[in-house]
């Protein structure tokens, strides 16, 4: 792209490298447009064919979308609850729970599965989704109706109605359904959720994805990035390597693509950048997550040998200065007169402030002038809460304004953040017992999420626990997680 005029060129920012389209009203949701000047990045270019896919994928969501034809007719035969036939007009509908990271994951993941497999993907409207972020899809709503037929809070893992449970009753599989044209279930309930079994994580396998094909309506509950095993089913192999010709921007491309957050939510982001990091000479952000407990008080600490992981990350990597032992050691070396901030986000304050106060009483050895910024400390997690999501996903945009990242390993908040940022982050690894690992961080291999709980399964050979992270060199067991697969 550097060959554009510069009218070309803040054009093609605009839209991401054609990843939006123009035509949005603009004052209803601010972020669509104004994402690029926060982000600018272009270093990751989306494909043509990708483009081309989206533009296609956005006249079947509104060909097929709530209010038309086709969508009451899917809907009636729905409540029917008679076998029906696929027609062109084929439903993944996403059950929405669990915390902001993890929804923006799951719904990316929902999304590259429906482009992959020609559905429309609608997702679950009573989880305040509408009060976070714009509608992706022009002229059409990805909400589903309110009159949709089956009620689906109450699914669950043992739900007779789960491809898991129906493969285990041999309701399906053998020579049932599956061989039966015309013969399926109207729909079938993915249960995807972290504590899945055996027969729900066949969802993966080839034979499956085939036997799926011919479901009119899918209905899926997840809380994870599955996109790393979608690239072990052959038959989507082809298409995911010229979708994405750089494999490990499936998330970078996507969120950019789908989320754009609501324009409260965008004002108190872009105010808040414009007030605090803006002027500074680097960002640096931090995104601390504590999973570690004492006792149900001191559920984010404090924790000591926290702080200190975190501050020897940041100075081993040279991400911010060590701190002088003096004022008059410090002096000698002075000399740079940049100005560092750092932006925190944590549910508790005394990180930042701990960190805040060592920076202000003491001069770092290179003279840089280091301010540090946390704009909320919720203290405990509340995911119903409006208003606390509104807080959270404005800290994930943030955190993905900064230049260099560092993040807690296990938490999907931060990798959506790298993600959209398209910044390989330096992961903080999870702490055991109240002891520091040494070393304190390490570099990412690459910008993706990671899915935690893949499966091992090896469909082919119907063997389990087979190592799946050695089978093609671009999906690997992600660095924070050993039992997770991550793109790289
Ligand atoms: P994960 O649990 O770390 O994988 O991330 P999720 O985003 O899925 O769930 C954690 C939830 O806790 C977030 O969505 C927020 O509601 C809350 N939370 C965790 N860390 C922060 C933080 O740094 N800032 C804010 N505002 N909320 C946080």
């Amino acid at each position: 792209a550097d060959d554009l005029s510069p009218s070309a060129q803040i054009e093609y920012d605009k839209l991401l490298g054609g990843l939006l389209i123009e035509g949005f009203d603009e004052r209803s949701c601010r972020s669509r447009y104004q994402f690029a000047r926060y982000h600018r990045n272009a270093a990751r270019v989306p494909s043509a064919y990708l483009i081309e896919r989206l533009r296609r994928q956005e006249a079947l969501q509104k060909k097929c979308g709530p209010g038309t034809k086709s969508y009451n007719k899917a809907l009636k035969q729905l409540s029917s609850g008679q076998s029906i036939n696929t027609t062109d007009c084929n439903y993944l509908f996403l059950i929405i729970h669990a915390g902001l990271g993890n929804r923006m994951l799951e719904i990316t993941s929902a999304f590259l599965y429906a482009l992959l497999t020609d559905r429309i993907l609608l997702v679950d409207r009573y989880k305040e989704i509408a009060d976070i972020f714009c509608e992706p899809f022009p002229e059409t709503s990805w909400l589903i109706s309110s009159d949709f037929p089956l009620n689906y809070d109450e699914f669950t893992q043992s739900s007779p109605e789960s491809y898991g449970n129906m493969l285990r009753e041999k309701v399906i599989g053998g020579n049932t359904y599956r061989s039966l044209v015309g013969a399926r279930p109207p729909f079938v309930y993915l249960y995807l959720d972290g504590n899945y079994g055996f027969h729900d994580k066949l969802f993966y396998c080839e034979d499956d994805q085939q036997f799926l094909k011919g479901v009119p309506w899918l209905i899926m509950r997840t809380d994870m990035y599955f996109v790393p095993s979608l690239f072990l089913i052959p038959s989507y192999q082809d298409e995911l390597s010229r979708l994405f010709p750089e494999k490990d921007t499936v998330f970078h491309h996507l969120a950019r693509y789908l989320f754009h957050p609501t324009n409260d939510i965008w004002y108190s982001v872009t105010a808040y950048y414009k007030a605090y990091l803006a002027k500074a000479d680097k960002r640096v952000g931090v995104q601390i997550r504590i999973y570690e407990t004492k006792g149900i008080l001191q559920r984010n600490g404090p924790f000591p040998h926290i702080l200190e992981q975190i501050l020897s990350c940041a100075q081993n990597e040279k991400l911010l200065p060590e701190i002088g032992a003096t004022a008059e050691a410090a002096a000698v070396t002075a000399g740079k007169n940049q100005t560092i901030a750092v932006l925190t986000t944590s549910l508790s304050s005394w990180y930042s402030d701990q960190i805040r106060k060592r920076y202000s009483e003491h001069q770092t050895v290179d003279g840089t002038t280091v301010k540090v910024y946390q704009p909320s400390h919720e203290e405990y997690q509340k995911s119903k809460n409006k208003k606390h999501n509104m807080k959270a996903l404005a800290e994930i945009y943030l955190l993905s304004m900064t230049d260099v990242l560092i993040t807690s390993g296990f938490s999907t908040f931060g990798y959506a953040a790298q993600g959209l940022a398209g910044k390989t982050p330096w992961i903080l690894f999870r702490s055991t017992n109240h002891v520091a690992p040494d070393p304190a961080c390490g570099r990412g291999m690459s910008i993706e999420p990671c899915f935690h709980n893949a499966p091992f399964y090896d469909c082919k050979a119907k063997r389990d626990n087979v190592d799946l992270g050695k089978v093609v060199p671009y999906v690997r067991r992600c660095e924070d997680v050993s039992w997770g697969l991550k793109i790289v």
